[in-house]
């Protein structure tokens, strides 16, 4: 299995700095499949071209498993596939993640590149195989193989020779390569578990979530596994689109160019986190977390001794644990986080025994007629010392400029209230449960208007 990438960027031989490997060498790597042996057919200033060798070792492949004779003989050893992924990933890792101690402007810089496969199993066909690279600015041109040259009508086989060229930095070829290459294999020689998402997330960075083939990619990535591809193409979507509030307020910001933007969503976030600490709640249980923004904040900060998230969606949930899990944090912080599936409208123990609970941007999504059921869930029976509450100003909807007049910003809100409903309701309910309640705007505030979210903390008398 040969993969050559070749570039006349000049001088063409910075490719040995971009790839950690010396043009003048010749390096062998142990894998747990074999071996990969990296050098250049040629190294001159106007072009250089290195090689990525791949010798894998079948008999390695099925030590100590049960064997059967295919394990033996396949097209395993002489095409491209995971094989290679975690190749590149081990011999060309800083490449891989476009790093260059030694040129790290150049790692950034889009230089002419010409990537070649001598076999790639593209199962889908050419017509795939283009699909795949042609939205990303490649140049594709694929040799087909046939089966068997005296066996004429066998037809064509699924491998292919193929070339890609294009104008990019190293680390997104790499990054390309590394994710569909076995896609095109639709195979890997791993198993595929719940840490394959976070791979995929991080070498699809930046162009995944805007590829057409997007669906396909993430479903085959992930070995067809439903329950994978669900979670990872929410966080994708997620990624593409953003909350519209928050949206609004980066251009905002954008325009007014003054300090570093901070979208709405993080303004809500440390206004939030500024009223808990002010009220000095160590455990906090956030309701309707959704997929965890606010809990993200609270683990990482140690003042918080226990943290628990409640939503009645399930989908949420497992996309919170995931973004949870991206933290890769210490054992002992996450024995302070707990994650539980409930709903908010009915009476439940384990809401209890929190110093303050916080309702970002939930009360919305509640019908009307189910709110008093929350009001005494949380406010009667859970009766944390602190409750803050956020929601939106819906005063402030005329300056979103991509907001139809008269709609709300997003189409599961049940309502949106003004200022003066807002704090009607609040008041209501800090009277009827026996708690002192303070307003405060969150976001830039417009004399007119408002600011676009607005907040209510409520103490318990
Ligand atoms: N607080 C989060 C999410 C806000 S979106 C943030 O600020 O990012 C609203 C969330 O409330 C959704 O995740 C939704 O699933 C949840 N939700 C709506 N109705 C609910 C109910 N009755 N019980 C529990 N969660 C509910």
């Amino acid at each position: 299995m040969l993969l050559t990438i070749a570039t006349t960027h000049s001088p063409a031989t910075e490719l040995g700095y971009l790839l950690h490997k010396h043009p003048d060498r010749c390096q062998s790597f142990s894998l747990t499949f074999g071996q990969a042996h990296v050098f250049y057919p040629e190294a001159k200033p106007e072009l250089c071209t290195a090689a990525l060798l791949l010798d894998v070792d079948p008999v390695k492949l099925v030590r100590g498993r049960s064997t059967r004779l295919e394990q033996y003989v396949n097209d395993r050893p002489y095409v491209a596939s995971s094989f290679l992924s975690v190749a590149i990933a081990q011999v060309f890792g800083s490449a891989l993640s476009g790093r260059c101690k030694d040129r790290p402007e150049l790692a950034q810089t889009p230089i002419p590149l010409v990537a070649k496969l001598s076999v790639l199993p593209c199962r889908g066909g050419e017509s795939f195989l283009r699909q795949l690279f042609e939205p990303l600015g490649y140049t594709v041109s694929a040799q087909g193989h046939t089966l068997d040259e005296e066996f004429i009508d066998w037809g064509q086989s699924q491998y292919f020779t193929v070339e890609l060229q294009h104008t990019l930095p190293l680390g997104d070829l790499l990054s390309h390569l590394y994710v569909l290459i076995p896609v095109l294999d639709d195979d890997k020689h791993y198993w595929v578990g719940d840490d394959e998402i976070e791979k995929l997330l991080r070498h699809g960075e930046g162009w995944l979530t805007k590829h057409p083939a997007r669906e396909q990619i993430t479903r085959r990535y992930l070995k067809q596994q439903q329950r994978l591809t669900r979670l990872a193409l929410a966080q994708l979507a997620e990624e593409d689109n953003p909350d519209p509030d928050s949206t609004e307020e980066s251009h905002a910001q954008e325009e007014a160019a003054v300090e570093k933007p901070i979208s709405l969503n993080q303004q809500r976030m440390n206004a939030v986190i500024a009223a808990l600490k002010q009220s000095g709640a160590k455990r906090v249980i956030d309701l309707g977390c959704g997929q965890g923004n606010l809990l993200k904040i609270l683990i990482k900060d140690i003042f918080f001794e226990q943290v628990t998230g409640v939503d009645v969606s399930h989908r949420a949930l497992e996309i919170a644990q995931e973004r949870l899990d991206r933290l890769r944090l210490p054992r002992n912080q996450w024995e302070r986080l707990q994650l539980i599936q409930g709903a908010l409208t009915y009476q439940d123990k384990r809401l209890s025994g929190y110093d303050a609970a916080t309702v970002i941007e939930v009360i919305e999504h509640l019908d009307l007629p189910r709110l008093e059921a929350f009001e005494k869930v949380l406010f009667e029976f859970a009766r944390p010392k602190t409750v803050v509450v956020t929601t939106p100003n819906i005063e402030y909807n005329v300056k979103f400029e991509n907001l139809p007049a008269g709609k709300l910003r997003h189409k599961d809100h049940r309502f949106e209230w003004t200022r003066q409903e807002f704090h009607n309701w609040a008041n209501k309910v800090a009277e009827r449960f026996n708690y002192n309640v303070e307003f405060q705007p969150v976001g830039t505030e417009d004399p007119e208007v408002g600011s676009p979210t607005q907040m209510a903390v409520f103490i318990a008398k």
